[in-house]
């Protein structure tokens, strides 16, 4: 017979996908909110047991390894992306640019211990690479350790020159005369 619909078909997909994603949000904070008390709690984020220290139990960790292993390129990028973002957050707290040679290219920069001290702070911190990163922006960037913002040429270079960067070896470096002290 064919009886005239009430509501318009495009009306109704777009009932339709607003639910989807209002349900798709609500699921994700349910599930957001259910992992964090679960962390705090020292259980397995995912299931709840027992997870010994660890964020997920023996059995979700092999499962999330298989997941991981099938879908690798897309968690190498996912993780790219989260540890850019903190080393980001780190660096600018310092400087934007290499205090020696003014390099700005993010992916060349590194935070450099002004008073070679940098191995005392690994050992006390017991955090590198971006664990390191991570451990600054959650202690608020204390000031007992002096950073600041180098290359990675510049840092190698004042490593392997004995503590001052070649660049400062022959004509002055530019910025030598306004580097942080
Ligand atoms: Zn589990
Ligand atoms: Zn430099
Ligand atoms: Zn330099």
């Amino acid at each position: 017979m064919g009886a005239k619909p009430t509501v318009p078909i495009r009306r109704l997909r777009h009932l339709l996908e607003s639910f989807l994603v209002a349900w798709n949000d609500s699921v994700n904070s349910n599930r957001k909110a259910k992992r964090a008390s679960r962390r705090a709690a020292g259980l397995c984020v995912e299931c709840g047991a027992q997870a010994g220290g660890f964020s997920y139990c023996d059995g979700c960790r092999k499962k999330r390894a298989v997941y991981e292993h099938a879908n690798k390129a897309m968690f190498k990028r996912l993780r790219k992306n989260s540890t850019d973002k903190i080393k980001r957050q780190a660096i600018l707290h310092y400087g934007d640019r290499c205090s020696c040679c003014e390099e700005a290219e993010m992916d060349f920069l590194t935070l450099d211990h002004v008073n070679n001290d940098g191995a005392e702070h690994r050992r006390e911190t017991g955090k590198q690479g971006s664990n390191f990163y991570r451990w600054l922006i959650k202690n608020h960037f204390p000031d007992d350790y002096e950073l600041r913002v180098l290359c990675f040429n510049c840092n190698n270079g004042r490593r392997v020159a004995g503590g001052v960067c070649p660049h400062k070896r022959g004509a002055p470096c530019p910025r030598s005369s306004t580097t942080r002290r």
